[in-house]
């Protein structure tokens, strides 16, 4: 089951922002396409995303099939909280309330799957040892954003500039002029664009 299928595109330079963007062609008129239409889906995300390893993966695989669907369910939501979040964001708006009350919710509960240790000199946060609760995948995806976007430092959150696409980003290159999710897909699409209609005139 976690083969075969073509990999998902990992270009956001954040697992966070690469779990928005499982909902594709968001803003196109004839989106938006959904990847993650089974847990089996989620699973292979996160296996590829480095968020699971391939045992884990298999074994919440394995899990009752009403654990499976609830945490897709729960998935998709935080999926979708996150998006409303990072696009108003890069609107310069704040979340709604409830979505920051959400977000709030789910540092929480990752907190209570979370273990204060000391190593190597110093204490660090762990995760409580891995027991294949189906909920898993979608604790540690909401982990990750919670510390993306409520980060010290704020990250250079971006859309793609194709008007279709608008996957989300952080821009890393080092002038910060990335416009694209990806290069060879909409940068090159674009430039057709722009070609074909400068010549049409
Ligand atoms: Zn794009």
């Amino acid at each position: 089951m976690l083969k075969k299928k073509p990999p998902f595109k990992l270009n956001a330079e954040h697992v966070a922002l690469d779990f928005v963007n499982t909902l594709d062609d968001r803003f196109a008129p004839d989106g938006p396409h959904e990847l993650l239409p089974s847990y089996a889906e989620l699973l292979r995300f996160c296996r590829q995303a480095g968020v699971l390893t391939y045992a884990e993966a298999a074994r919440l695989n394995a899990v009752p099939a009403a654990s499976q669907k609830s945490a897709l369910r729960e998935a998709i939501g935080l999926r979708e909280m996150l998006a409303r979040v990072c696009y108003r964001w890069l609107q310069g708006k704040s979340p709604a309330a409830e979505d920051r009350q959400a977000l709030r919710q789910w540092a929480a509960r990752c907190m209570q799957h979370r273990e204060l240790r000391w190593k190597d000199g110093r204490l660090a946060w762990e995760w409580r040892p891995f027991h294949g609760e189906a909920e898993t995948p979608v604790l540690l995806l909401a982990q990750a954003a919670v510390e993306l976007l409520t980060a010290d430092q704020p990250p250079r959150l971006h859309a793609c500039a194709s008007g279709t696409c608008r996957w989300l980003f952080l821009d890393t290159s080092r002038n910060g002029t990335r416009r694209w999710c990806d290069m060879k897909i909409c940068g090159n699409r674009e430039k057709a664009r722009r070609y074909s209609a400068a010549h049409r005139n």
